[in-house]
């Protein structure tokens, strides 16, 4: 099968013809119906994360039907339509047990310590994996794991209530369009602020208001108290994000994931308004199932901007790298 496959760590990546997996004890194969491209990908491109496993298969965000099922795995079987968690935790930990197994200390990552699933074929831990709901398509799947259910735990995390305002940066990108419809969904008001006028028509298809440009706190005020923004920039927009919020407000911090991208946090500032910045990062399980639901409710629709085959990885890679002219998810697929 082809697979998009780093070879070393801060060698780039290839494209090549490997052998089809097998599923070990507890596991399945999948045939990967779609794959979604994440920064996350970019960066461990660029070697930001040197403790993977060479050679190692890219990909995080994966839809796919599950096709030859390992020994001890009861709940799967062949024709299953799945998702996977982003890592596998090992659910005996306080963590785990607590319901919190995105802390989970001894959890494996898909596409850092486990193969991921930029290729025709995944080999899966059954223990990670989420059915999918009929009603469900493929491209309302593959945003869910790393992207709207993230966001979904990040609003109840910072005890999102029904009819607050929240604004949401980065509004068109993969995790912002997202963003604006779960805290829609979760009965928020969303101002949306974006980058161009091009990228406002999308955005304002989803959103109760739209700002463009980067100083948008004036005009945010204006508009209500705002009690939670959701930031997926970082830097350039994280002082006009905190200027946005009422006193008491919340910053979940979702961009940027660079680890080398550092902010001059005015601390009296945060302290003056009673400010909470709160880092965010990924999804639970419970929060998977709950998401997939908000999009099988059609409250969540995919917004997917452009679609490549497995062959065209590079392409997909450059729209990516390139901000003006993107907007949604991009998609790697295995069938059209
Ligand atoms: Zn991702
Ligand atoms: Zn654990």
């Amino acid at each position: 099968m082809k697979a998009v496959v780093l070879p070393a760590h801060n060698q780039g990546y290839r494209i090549e013809e490997i052998a089809d997996p097998k599923p070990y004890k507890g596991e399945v194969v999948i045939k990967v119906n779609k794959a979604a491209l994440c920064y996350r990908d970019l960066l461990q491109i660029k070697g930001f994360y040197p403790r993977s496993k060479y050679p190692l298969i890219l990909g995080h965000e994966v839809v796919g039907t599950v096709e030859e099922v390992g020994e001890n795995v009861n709940d799967y079987r062949e024709g299953d339509r799945v998702t996977s968690m982003l890592f596998v935790p090992d659910w005996s930990c306080e963590y785990c047990k607590s319901g919190e197994e995105v802390y989970c200390k001894n959890r494996v990552l898909y596409a850092q310590e486990l193969d991921g699933f930029f290729a025709e074929k995944a080999r899966v831990k059954a223990s990670s994996l989420v059915k999918i709901p009929e009603n469900v398509s493929d491209e309302g799947a593959v945003i869910v794991p790393c992207v709207a259910a993230m966001v979904y735990r990040g609003l109840k995390k910072a005890g999102i209530k029904e009819g607050e305002n929240v604004l949401v940066t980065g509004a068109s990108g993969g995790v912002g369009i997202h963003a604006i419809q779960v805290a829609k969904a979760l009965g928020a008001k969303v101002i949306g602020v974006t980058s161009s006028e091009s990228k406002a028509r999308i955005v304002s298809k989803f959103a109760d208001y739209v700002i463009v440009g980067d100083k948008f706190s004036e005009e945010a005020k204006k508009i209500g108290d705002i009690s939670i923004v959701i930031e997926n920039v970082g830097p350039y927009t994280l002082e006009e994000s905190m200027r946005s919020l009422r006193s008491g407000g919340k910053i979940i911090q979702i961009g940027n994931l660079d680890p080398s991208i550092t902010f001059n946090l005015r601390l009296g500032y945060v302290i003056l308004k009673d400010l909470s910045l709160i880092g965010h990062i990924g999804a639970n399980k419970k929060d998977i199932v709950e998401t997939l639901n908000l999009v099988k409710e059609g409250k969540i629709k995919p917004v997917i901007g452009s679609e490549f085959r497995l062959e065209d990885f590079g392409k997909a890679l450059d729209l990516l790298k390139e901000n003006k002219n993107r907007y949604g998810k991009i998609l790697i697929s295995n069938s059209f």
